[in-house]
């Protein structure tokens, strides 16, 4: 007998609040002009001149107003109709029309509108909410503690403490020291929690820090975000896990293979390449499949825009054309075509899996 096992998906975006950035350098040096570095936009600018980079407090104020802001559209989104499975072939993204992903996309979406015209001729009606209505939940890291704390409300039924700035929020690969403020603050609410984890976080440090911030092992409440390139995932993730599973305690793991692989090109922009990200998740899920626990998640940063931030992906992306429509401030993305090619490799992998235990 074969047992299928189908879980439900959580949708979380980095989003609606994800504004202060963790630096590993406090300076930024341009030609011989030395400056603090950008933070974030809700703590300075990133233009590289010494007005910009001094911490202007009516930035918080502004990145609050422009979350409740997104929080809105959010909803609007989830639940006032355009989530309807009816509308997955309006979804598709304009730019990857006419390209292999979005053939593919196309497909798939043409798939899902045959599936629910025979749900519809059964006389199973698409319009249940759970057929036109999503949830959606935000997430970032719990970085400026002001602001965390200043938006951290007790709720009165139940006495617990919760920091309303998002659903989940996350400890950093930066700030995540066991006597730091920021697990200080995080195990005092009741959300959620994310632990961002390196190569360079050892076992023991590990169970010591989910035992802090879930002490009653609380199903749910702790996601281990790993993010430390296919190399090191292979030969650490194996130990994490085990020594996790050895403590009794229950996590939900995560692969964030943008963190990891970060790079400098040529012209001294910030990229990833498709291939190292790729790498990344497949070590994530072979990994898992060897310890016989379960990949939980995947953590992307992208954009449905025509980015040009991460090189690589079927529709080549290459160094020189990095400086054509570099957006980002920070973190370089996956485009919606570089996003989907991705995602159809996951979801073939996880098929498999499901079916089998083959290799992808
Ligand atoms: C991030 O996710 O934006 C980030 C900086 O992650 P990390 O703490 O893993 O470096």
């Amino acid at each position: 007998m074969r047992v299928l096992l189908i879980v439900p998906v959580i949708k979380v975006g980095r989003m609606a609040g994800q504004f202060a950035k963790p630096r590993s350098d406090p300076f930024e040096e341009i030609n011989g002009v030395k400056l603090p570095s950008y933070k974030g936009d809700n703590i300075n600018g990133d233009t590289f001149d010494e007005k910009s980079r001094i911490p202007d407090p009516h930035r918080l104020i502004r990145a609050y107003m422009q979350s409740a802001a997104t929080l809105n559209l959010l909803r609007a989104f989830a639940t006032g109709g355009y989530a309807a499975m009816q509308r997955v072939t309006e979804w598709n993204l304009d730019f990857v029309e006419n390209c292999e992903q979005g053939d593919r996309y196309q497909e798939l979406a043409h798939r899902v509108d045959e599936a629910l015209g025979f749900m519809a001729a059964a006389g199973l009606t698409v319009d249940h909410p759970i057929m036109s209505t999503t949830d959606f939940w935000t997430s970032h890291e719990c970085l400026l503690l002001p602001y965390e704390q200043a938006l951290t409300r007790e709720d009165s039924t139940s006495g617990l403490f919760y920091d309303c700035s998002a659903h989940m929020v996350w400890v950093g690969e930066r700030t995540r020291q066991l006597d730091g403020a920021h697990v200080e603050f995080l195990r005092g609410v009741a959300n959620p929690l994310g632990i961002k984890v390196s190569q360079k976080m050892d076992p023991n440090e590990l169970i010591k820090l989910i035992d802090i911030l879930n002490p009653a092992n609380k199903p749910g409440r702790i996601t281990v975000i790993v993010r430390m390139g296919a190399e090191n995932m292979r030969v650490k993730l194996s130990h994490l896990v085990r020594a996790v599973r050895g403590a009794g305690q229950i996590v939900t793991w995560v692969c964030d293979p943008m963190h990891g692989n970060t790079i400098k090109a040529p012209c001294g922009l910030k990229t990833r390449a498709f291939d190292s990200i790729l790498a990344e998740v497949r070590a994530f899920f072979d990994v898992h499949e060897q310890e016989g626990s379960y990949p939980g998640g995947i953590h992307l940063e992208m954009t449905g825009q025509n980015v040009t931030e991460c090189i690589g992906g079927s529709r080549t992306v290459t160094y020189d054309d990095l400086g054509s429509r570099y957006h980002t401030h920070c973190d370089p993305r996956l485009n919606a075509s570089q996003s989907l090619e991705l995602s159809f490799i996951v979801a073939e992998r996880l098929r498999r899996r499901r079916m089998s235990t083959q290799r992808l």
